[in-house]
């Protein structure tokens, strides 16, 4: 299956970051790249609301169905919709190709399921998504896949971890809660030594403030749900990476186990990246406002965001990122009960575990997200009973800070 360039008649289901309006700069390709060719000539990209095409022809069916001819099947792996949300970001990742999914954890099972084997080997660091924990130990285990788990920020463990069967080093870069932060070139030298890929999940920073393919990852994954909506309204993900392994393995294994992205939600994410450099900047400069404020707070015990100097991560995120995100974790003195007040003083910010909308969210990942980990695994991976996450939105950053300083014992 050949890969699409925007203006290419016939899109397909997949995307190409090529195209005539690559060499302009970030935000003009988040807007402009990727727009479906069609006769009626709207300005907004077309919602293709259709699980099937026609065709001219019986023979041109035929050289559709085995690809000889590029164009519209069937949706569940060629939406012109789709394909423009893919070729948009494909661009902004500087990938050769993209596939949108169902959503984030379908990006991640198409990403294992379609590039490995029964007997494969998969290095991940121990704080990832819960959901992508388990899809790992519990469920790839059954196909035969095992998983060695080390800490994100651990080089040596990464690499004594690397096994001959290794095929896969998979990493979230910055981490949730506590906003670790991987050196992603060290961690593709360690993959490409050993002959295996480096996926990175750059769900947090999206490719307004991290392009880990530039670092040396191989592949990227996303969860679209996040900041690439932006507003908390649709569940998406996709894959960014080369022609050979997104284009073609991974977009097969879409086409044959169905988990494909909603032309709809495609249309949901293509305005949302319109607005992605101008969204991730400002929830960067409210969160770095949010964690100064934090960080000086008599009633917080530690403040967890790598914007801070002191931040263990700060140099390498400096390094590596743009911005330092939306996400500040904290932990106030007084366990689960002081965190328990902090979030139920609120008034403003969503008690929610959802993340990368505009409304602030606030969560107690010890009884939420991390709730069914085991008490050892939870202190393990830093998970403090007093430790509170937040996603700090695009209300007014003073609101924000009013809000949680209610829940916070008074100074002196
Ligand atoms: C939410 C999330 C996912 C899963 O995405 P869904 O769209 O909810 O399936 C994967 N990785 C990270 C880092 C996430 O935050």
């Amino acid at each position: 299956m050949s890969t699409t360039t925007p203006d290419a008649e016939g899109e397909s289901g997949q995307g190409s970051g090529e195209g005539e309006v690559t060499g302009y700069g970030f935000a003009t390709q988040a807007i402009r790249v990727g727009q479906p060719s069609e006769s009626e000539q709207a300005h907004a990209e077309p919602i293709y609301a259709t699980s099937s095409y026609r065709f001219a022809s019986a023979a041109e069916a035929a050289a559709r169905f085995s690809g000889e001819q590029p164009g519209n099947v069937y949706s569940r792996f060629t939406n012109p919709t789709v394909a423009a949300f893919s070729q948009r970001l494909a661009a902004l990742e500087g990938g050769e190709a993209c596939v949108g999914t169902a959503s984030g954890m379908a990006a991640v099972l198409a990403t294992t399921l379609g590039l490995l084997s029964a007997g494969d080997h998969i290095v991940a660091s121990r704080g990832l998504f819960g959901a992508t924990l388990s899809l790992f130990s519990n469920h790839l285990t059954r196909f035969g896949i095992s998983v060695s788990w080390v800490d994100l920020t651990d080089t040596t463990a990464w690499r004594e971890a690397v096994r001959p069967n290794t095929r896969m080093l998979f990493a979230e870069t910055p981490s949730n809660p506590l906003c670790e932060i991987a050196d992603i070139a060290r961690l593709a030298q360690i993959a490409h030594a050993a002959d295996a890929l480096l996926v990175i999940d750059n769900c947090f920073c999206t490719p307004a403030l991290q392009r880990p393919l530039e670092h040396g990852a191989d592949l990227v994954v996303h969860s679209a749900t996040k900041y690439l909506d932006g507003q908390g309204r649709c569940l998406g993900g996709a894959v960014v990476g080369d022609r050979q392994r997104v284009g073609e393995q991974i977009y097969g294994f879409i086409r044959s186990a169905g988990p494909a992205m909603s032309p709809f939600n495609a249309w949901v994410f293509l305005k949302g990246l319109e607005t992605l450099s101008l969204r991730m900047a400002a929830h960067s400069e409210r969160a770095q406002r949010v964690a100064e404020f934090l960080a000086e707070h008599p009633g917080v015990a530690r403040v967890y965001y790598a914007g801070l100097p002191h931040h263990r991560g700060h140099e390498v995120a400096r390094r590596q990122q743009s911005g330092f995100g939306g996400i500040v974790s904290f932990t106030v003195a007084g366990g689960r009960e002081a965190a328990w007040r902090v979030i139920d003083a609120t008034r403003l910010c969503s008690i929610t575990a959802n993340l990368g909308d505009t409304k602030t969210t606030i969560t107690h990942p010890a009884t939420t997200t991390h709730g069914t980990v085991s008490e050892a695994q939870r202190q393990a991976a830093g998970i403090e009973e007093g430790l509170v996450r937040l996603s700090i939105g695009l209300e007014d950053v003073d609101d924000i800070i009013d809000d949680l300083a209610r829940g916070l014992p008074a100074a002196g």
